[in-house]
């Protein structure tokens, strides 16, 4: 497929790179993946009768060259319901409902992830930081699990516990922020920045606003399909999209999805965009109504769906507000009651069992209703946005959290920058044990990060052969070094003599893993060389990790 990354305000066009996090001409983060439309038509949609009804049928409509299916959790293709019982009760006979539920974690950040770290893993990225409330952690753990990657995952204190530990099952380190979550984004970034990784960054990343196009390319087929079947290969809209908002990323994601698939010639409507908010965090809504195009931020937000606790969703906000005026669309906001109340009128009325924030986008279609808005003749599709399932509650022991108390930090800071960094200063120690592993095999090496990744907090170089082992470990003075003994030219045995015949590399502990038997004298070899001598298979034992911290603490 053949895309740039134009950038919204200098307009300059570059290729994407995934680790690149801003406009190389003029700075800006504000950046958006543009087609060659003439080119995915030759494909786009005929293709699509071939393919599975899954999120990678859209492909040429996605920012990646060659999508790997290892890493596949069967992302997108969640179905459209109809809610006949629930239009019955509001008189809205053409209301459906998108059930993101049905993802691999159980919300619509599936997507997000999928398309995300698809592209991370593409690119060799291997270690990433997420604030999150909560969904966007469990996602993308999920599926930096499966590449691989280890994520650190910023999230705030009110998240439920069931989430934060459903975050850990997967590996990730969740830091657990007491303060906002626009204050946990913060920190997340300066963490990012420090220590050089990846972040995601909400609406600004690429790859998620992308991901979120696939809800709007499937509503558009399944609804199609629903009604009788596409008309002088005119496929159809519904007249409105309602969704939950928090930063407001899918929306604006959607809203793309519907343009594109315009621009394309295959629907001649944008549906009707619908973004809702909690009343106890609705800077959007607040900016709506008073008529801005640029929303005040909410400092204290003050509801219990902390999935939805953005205060400030910054250009997000003025972005979106041009959208819904667009077309013809509105903010609207619903209290907690309200979204808890609703969250019960759709299991008992339809069978389907979501999360708060996915009843705050069916409070505000009830309100919307009420208030004649949307009329009973509209044609109405409501994202239930997710469901997140709880993992077991004695899973772990304690202290599986970092934890940062903001209030204290910046009680005791001069300025809010200092407190921030004196915060951060408790997430990690300044420097994490480093690790060198040396093997010639790629996949021993990943495995090997893998299993230290998942385990703890280890700085990881790799070497590829013996020469390069010997020039890194001169290089980053690893604390420890996993060796292996069978590499072409130089091997084992021979970085072993030169590490121990130099003095400033004498005593660093090395632990030998090798896939065979060793002799006699082989064995012999190692001999008062090594601290630790590890068969391959036994890296997956605890063993291996205890060895690890032993030799380094
Ligand atoms: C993230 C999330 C939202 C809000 O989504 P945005 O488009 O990013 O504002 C709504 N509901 C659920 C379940 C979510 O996880
Ligand atoms: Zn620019």
């Amino acid at each position: 497929m053949s895309f740039v990354i134009r950038c919204l305000d200098c307009g300059h066009a570059a290729p994407f790179t995934p680790n690149s996090m801003q406009c190389p001409k003029c700075n800006s983060q504000w950046r958006e993946a543009e087609y060659d439309l003439n080119e995915v038509n030759k494909t786009f949609p005929s293709e699509l009768a071939n393919r599975a009804f899954d999120l990678w049928r859209y492909r040429e409509l996605l920012p990646i060259h060659n999508p790997n299916p290892t890493l596949r959790l069967g992302e997108g293709g969640t179905p459209l319901i109809q809610a006949a019982n629930l239009g019955n009760m509001l008189g809205l006979p053409n209301l459906y409902i998108k059930d993101e539920r049905q993802g691999p974690t159980s919300s619509f950040k599936d997507r997000q992830a999928a398309v995300t770290i698809a592209t991370l893993k593409e690119a060799g990225i291997t270690e990433m930081v997420a604030a999150s409330t909560g969904n966007v952690a469990i996602a993308y753990s999920a599926y930096a699990a499966r590449a691989g990657i280890k994520l650190w995952a910023f999230v705030t204190s009110l998240v439920p516990g069931v989430k934060m530990r459903e975050i850990a099952l997967y590996g990730s380190q969740v830091v657990k922020i007491t303060g906002s979550y626009d204050q946990a984004k913060k920190i997340a970034a300066e963490f990012a920045l420090q220590r050089g990784l990846y972040q995601d960054m909400g609406a600004r990343t690429i790859t998620a606003v992308e991901a979120m196009k696939t809800i709007a390319f499937e509503i558009a087929e399944q609804f199609t399909q629903l009604n009788g079947g596409a008309k002088d290969s005119k496929w159809k809209t519904p007249d409105w999209y309602i969704q939950a908002v928090s930063g407001g990323m899918g929306p604006l994601g959607v809203y793309k999805g519907f343009l594109e698939l315009k621009k394309l010639g295959l629907i001649d409507r944008i549906p009707a965009i619908v973004p809702i908010q909690a009343d106890g965090c609705s800077p959007m809504v607040d900016g709506w109504r008073k008529g801005l195009a640029k929303a005040e931020p909410v400092l204290s937000p003050s509801t219990r769906i902390e999935t939805l606790a953005t205060g400030d969703p910054g250009r997000t906000y003025t972005m979106l507000r041009q959208r819904v005026i667009e077309t013809n669309g509105v903010f609207e906001s619903v209290s907690d009651e309200d979204a808890f109340r609703a969250m019960h009128v759709l299991a008992k009325l339809e069978g389907i069992s979501a999360e708060p924030a996915a009843g705050v986008a069916f409070a505000g279609l009830f309100k919307l209703v009420r208030s004649g808005v949307i009329k009973p003749s509209d044609s109405v599709v409501v994202n239930c946005t997710g469901h997140t399932l709880p993992a077991e509650q004695f899973l772990f022991g304690d202290n599986w959290t970092r934890d940062v108390n903001l209030s204290e930090q910046f009680a005791q800071a001069d300025t809010p920058q200092e407190g921030l960094l004196a915060a951060l200063n408790n997430v990690t120690p300044s420097r994490f044990p480093r690790v060198a592993v040396v093997d010639d095999s790629g996949e021993a090496r990943r495995l090997i990060r893998r299993i230290l990744q998942s385990q703890g907090d280890f700085e990881i170089f790799e070497a590829v052969d013996g020469r390069d082992a010997i020039n890194l470990i001169n290089k980053e003075h690893p604390d420890i070094v996993i060796l292996d003994l069978m590499m072409p030219e130089m091997d084992g045995f021979a970085v072993l003599d030169v590490l121990r015949g130099n003095p400033k590399t004498a005593n660093i502990p090395v632990i030998v893993a090798t896939a065979k038997e060793l002799t006699v004298n082989e064995k012999s070899r190692l001999q008062g060389q090594i601290q630790s001598l590890m068969q391959k298979g036994d890296f997956l034992n605890d063993e291996f990790l205890q060895e690890v911290r032993a030799l380094i603490g």
